[in-house]
């Protein structure tokens, strides 16, 4: 046996042991005659102690970090303990030592404050997974999958494998593509997700289906997506969406529970995703703090407006004028209020300035529109946005979707620099009712707003069918009967985290024929790409519905980060590289005539 115990097990209990351990060299450090070495493993440190006698070991022996060690000896007490690890109280002294392996030397400290940049990190993401903070997350990750799992059994879902080499499944990404040699010139899509597949499964009469399983999307990498990606894939049959919230309303309880020991006794709220856009200024809205919106004028909402016509220009000129209350910011200085007004214009904001009502403690209220308006008037502002004495109320005016993203991204920003997004506050929400079609005016057709699987609310299923899909005038789409039709689907989100999605799908195969058509599908196309899924519709589908959770997003919300490459544990880069195997590369010459592919790139 290489070991006796491991490097995070001895205590002052096991004194006068005799032991044989094996690790990593983590550090050495010589004093006078003797030399203590810390011994690591992925259970802890252990101070090994080399006194004079035994240092001729040493000599022999030349040591250097990360060198692979076996040693023996005995347990003794140490002189001066270290509170701060669990083997603190004692050390090994060493009587037999065994080299099992040298080590270059590391391109980096393997310690929680690494000297490593990002890149270097990656490129020895082997060593880089040797630290305490990647070792955590690789384990959380572990302890949250094996919490879902446990759940689901429990709740007697089974795990079925579903192929990976697949036609493509539309979830709104891009296809990986994978030629195939048998069949030249034919290509495989890697599957953005398993949804047809677990629809089928359904139709197989397997009720409860789960996978913690890899989904391939070639996406251009904005912040914080990985080309592949884990879900917990999940689909049951014979249920309503009301079955379904509850049921992973409860698998996320239990996960908070086992990995966090946190008791998530009160039920997740819900909103509708028309609230949501209302309230929050998204959908996938931070309930740890409430900062609600205060409409004040909306072309979409002409009832909520409060703005008298021709008072000011640009309050004139906007579609939506829109505050928000934050809490005791009233003594902003002037400087604070530019630079948030800098912040406002950045170009990922893209307002063109930021309004500002003061209610000052005293109870009066002082704006930068004073010239325009009288106090009574801020005064209505301060009743719709609830802003309090000592409130400052910020307000953007502008189009309708930009200036509701902007003060969504306020919200946000002031939540964070007033302390109210906390780390280790949790909080769930499910959004629902999501339209079901989405307006894509670059190629001027409707979309999926989830996918093409996603029922319609019923009442609204003759809208879809009755209703030609057609647009004569783009600017008008809102004006369409699609527009207003709502799905059947939900979204699970975590401290403003979507860290779910599913529907309640079609089962039958002339909605989803129609649905096929309403997305400017031919039926040609829907048969070539759908033709199994509606083949399969005629033999008895049951009503099914479902749900995926992006298990890596999961992963980093519960472990307090904001990127989910710190809990994979071979992720890629942002432009979609491994660059630790050096991966995507050419292939051999040979392997492309086998595929009977010739590369003729084109120029830019
Ligand atoms: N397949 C869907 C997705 O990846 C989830 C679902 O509808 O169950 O978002």
């Amino acid at each position: 046996m290489y070991r006796t115990h491991t490097c995070g097990e001895l205590r002052s209990t096991d004194l006068d042991k005799q032991v044989t351990l094996a690790g990593w060299v983590q550090t050495i450090r010589k004093f006078g005659s003797i030399t203590f070495i810390d011994l690591r493993d992925r259970y802890g440190i252990t101070q090994l102690l080399f006194n004079e006698q035994l240092n001729t070991i040493l000599d022999a022996n030349p040591l250097g970090r990360e060198f692979v060690l076996q040693i023996s000896g005995k347990v003794s007490e140490r002189s001066s303990k270290n509170v701060n690890i669990p083997t603190g109280e004692i050390e090994v002294l060493v009587s037999d030592l065994k080299v099992l392996n040298r080590s270059a030397v590391p391109p980096f400290t393997i310690q929680d404050d690494t000297d490593g940049g990002d890149d270097l990190r990656m490129k020895y993401r082997f060593l880089d997974l040797r630290r305490n903070a990647v070792k955590k997350n690789i384990e959380l990750r572990y302890a949250v999958n094996r919490a879902a799992r446990n759940y689901l059994h429990l709740h007697n879902f089974i795990d079925i494998e579903t192929p990976f080499l697949i036609k493509s499944t539309p979830e709104g990404a891009r296809d990986f593509v994978v030629p195939s040699r048998m069949n030249p010139g034919e290509f495989y899509a890697l599957p953005q997700s398993p949804q047809t597949f677990k629809q089928l499964l359904m139709v197989s009469g397997y009720d409860r289906y789960y996978q913690v399983v890899k989904c391939f999307r070639d996406e251009d990498l904005r912040a914080d997506r990985q080309p592949e990606f884990t879900q917990i894939d999940c689909e049951m049959a014979f249920v309503e969406q009301e079955d379904i919230l509850q049921m992973f309303e409860g698998m996320v309880k239990f996960i908070f529970k086992e990995v966090k020991g946190i008791d998530y006794s009160e039920t997740v709220k819900r909103i509708t995703w028309e609230e949501s856009m209302w309230t929050y200024g998204n959908d996938k809205p931070d309930i740890r703090f409430d900062m609600k919106l205060g409409i004040l004028k909306s072309i979409s909402k002409p009832s909520e407006t409060i703005i008298p016509e021709g008072a000011f220009k640009i309050f004139d000129d906007a579609e939506l004028v829109v505050g928000i209350a934050a809490k005791a910011c009233a003594d902003y200085t002037r400087k604070q209020l530019d630079e948030l007004t800098d912040w406002v214009k950045r170009p990922q904001i893209g307002m063109t300035g930021l309004i500002y009502c003061k209610y000052n403690a005293d109870g009066t209220l002082k704006s930068s529109v004073d010239k325009f308006f009288d106090e009574s008037k801020l005064k209505e502002w301060a009743i719709k946005t609830n802003a309090q004495p000592g409130d400052v109320i910020f307000i953007l005016a502008g189009r309708e979707e930009r200036t509701l993203k902007a003060i969504s991204s306020l919200r946000l920003y002031m939540g964070e620099r007033l302390g109210l997004r906390k780390a280790e506050e949790f909080k769930l929400l499910w959004v629902t009712d999501f339209p079901l079609f989405e307006y894509d005016d670059e190629n001027n057709r409707w979309v999926a707003r989830h996918h093409p699987f996603t029922s319609p609310k019923p009442e609204q299923v003759q809208t879809m069918i009755n209703n030609d899909p057609a647009i004569s005038n783009a600017n008008e789409y809102l004006q369409h009967p699609y527009a207003s039709i709502k799905a059947n689907a939900y979204d699970m989100v975590l401290n403003g985290n979507e860290i779910g999605g599913g529907s309640i799908r079609i089962f039958q195969r002339d909605l989803q024929e129609k649905m096929f058509a309403a997305l400017g599908m031919s039926k040609q196309e829907a048969q070539h790409k759908f033709g199994f899924l509606l083949g399969a519709f005629e033999y008895g589908a049951p009503p099914h519905g479902g749900i995926a959770f992006g298990f890596d997003r999961l992963c980093a919300i519960l472990g307090g980060s904001e990127s989910i490459r710190d809990f994979i544990a071979f992720p890629k880069n942002n432009t979609g590289r491994d660059v630790m195997i050096d991966a995507p590369s050419t292939i051999d010459l040979k392997q492309l005539e086998e595929l009977q592919i010739k590369i003729d790139l084109k120029a830019g």
